[in-house]
């Protein structure tokens, strides 16, 4: 399941005072609109199935055994902590056997206790923010659960193993899937348009969590329909496999720079020390590169530091934008950007740093009445040319980076050549001189 744990949104303005108190009134108009019109289909879906749903003894007890389960998975991973973000866990295991096993009404309120206890014991967020999610999971789940009842009369006909009934349970987890990521999708990219839709929809790593989730949901459906007392043996590796989720979600996130996406100082010199082992022995050419923004402070001092964040964020997914899958991006600090481009030699680089200027100069990120512009320096270093091990190529880069700012700023320069060590034979030879800009 995904959840919007953690989605950081831009404040609109308006009354202080009054978006202090209800921060939703702080969102952008259209994020605003949506999760209004997410809660309010919730609410008149809860309404209807209300009315129309006969609470037997049964069903509330399989209800609770599930959500108490849930609960039993949040109290095993809490202390843990929750990765900023969209996070992922594997709660699906219990909401599908809900939406299979009982009327959707059970699916629709499911989230809600499971919110709560998140909201009281893992972290305190927005309120808004529990609400959404209780409303998109519950509105998923709630579809998920009419779809499968209109396909199986008898959802008892699950624990009997018979194959139409585990066929429909894996068409409407699917289905769980298709419209809980995108709820939660499209929020996410409403409160910050620089979200790339491939982070909130599928990517490899989603798309295999949701098959994970999709299996452990049906086969603990099976399980429990089966006998509920079975749920004592799903609970342990469910727990596990929750645990294990979370702590390579936490993982990655101590890699990433929070503002921009990037990889963050250290995680990037691992990369890029991994990547100049790797061209060592291969004996292929890499490059790089420090950017740095020209004369940030004054867009600091200009126009305030939530918009020179703004163009912190809009560089970064330009740079992600225009680079290769295997080039490593990172935040070196401040308003410096480090890459690394295996297999580019000298043209090669210069030619892909142009390209990263030009497109950041043509960058205009909106501000008060005006739009802001900024420009970079870049300094660029090749193994072999300019140093052989990080520290010499960061050096190298640096060096040239300073040269760019001399000369005047937004340009590309490449550092002095590093004179070939004097031999017997050519001891009277010149260093090289710098590469033109
Ligand atoms: P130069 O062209 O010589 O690089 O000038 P500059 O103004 O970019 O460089 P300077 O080192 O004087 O200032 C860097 C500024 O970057 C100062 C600091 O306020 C700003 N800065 C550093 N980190 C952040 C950040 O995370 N967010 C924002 N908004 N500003 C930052
Ligand atoms: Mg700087
Ligand atoms: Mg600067």
């Amino acid at each position: 399941m995904a959840a919007a744990s953690h989605v950081s949104v831009k404040p609109r303005g308006g009354s202080k005072a009054l978006t202090g108190r209800w921060p939703l009134l702080a969102q952008p108009r259209a994020l605003l609109a949506y999760i209004i019109a997410i809660v309010a289909l919730y609410v008149a879906g809860l309404g209807w199935f209300a009315v129309s749903t006969p609470i037997r003894a049964g069903d509330a007890l399989t209800f609770g055994a599930l959500v108490a389960c849930g609960a039993v998975c949040i109290e095993a991973t809490r202390r843990l902590g929750m990765p900023a973000g969209i996070s992922r866990d594997l709660l699906s295991a219990w909401w599908l056997p809900v939406a299979f096993l009982l009327p959707p009404l059970y699916a629709l309120l499911a989230p809600i206790p499971l919110q709560i206890l998140m909201q009281k014991r893992v972290r305190q967020t927005v309120l808004y923010r529990r609400v959404f999610s209780s409303a998109a999971l519950g509105l998923a789940g709630g579809a998920a659960s009419v779809a499968f009842h209109a396909l199986v009369a008898d959802p008892g006909e699950l624990g009997a193993g018979a194959v139409q009934p585990i066929g429909a349970a894996v068409a409407c987890a699917l289905l769980f899937a298709v419209l809980n990521t995108p709820l939660i999708g499209v929020a996410a990219y409403l409160a910050d348009a620089d979200t790339r839709w491939r982070d909130v929809l599928w990517d490899r790593e989603n798309a295999l969590l949701d098959v994970v989730e999709l299996c452990l949901g049906v086969i603990v459906a099976i399980a429990c329909g089966l006998n509920l007392a079975l749920l004592v043996l799903a609970l342990p590796p469910v727990v596990l496999l929750q645990r294990s989720l979370l702590h390579a979600q936490l993982q990655a996130a101590a890699r990433t720079d929070p503002k921009t996406g990037l990889l963050n100082a250290a995680a990037w010199q691992r990369e890029a020390d991994t990547e100049i082992v790797r061209a060592r022995r291969t004996g292929a050419r890499l490059a790089v590169l420090i950017i740095d923004i020209d004369h940030f402070k004054r867009v600091n001092d200009r126009h305030g530091h939530l918009v020179g964040d703004q163009v912190l964020a809009g560089i970064a997914a330009t740079l992600r934008g225009q680079l290769r899958e295997y080039d490593v991006i990172g935040r070196f600090g401040g308003e410096e950007f480090c890459v690394l481009l295996p297999h580019a030699d000298v043209m090669e680089a210069r030619r892909i740093a142009e390209r990263l200027r030009q497109h950041i100069s043509r960058m205009s990120v909106p501000a008060d009445e005006v739009s802001v512009r900024v420009t970079i320096s870049v300094g660029v270093a090749i193994s072999g040319v300019h140093g052989d091990d990080l520290i010499d190529l960061l050096t190298a880069a640096d060096l040239a980076l300073y040269r760019a700012k001399e000369l005047g700023r937004d340009r590309i320069c490449l550092p002095p050549t590093v004179p070939p060590r004097p031999r017997e034979t050519d001891e009277n030879q010149q260093p090289t001189e710098p590469e033109p800009a």
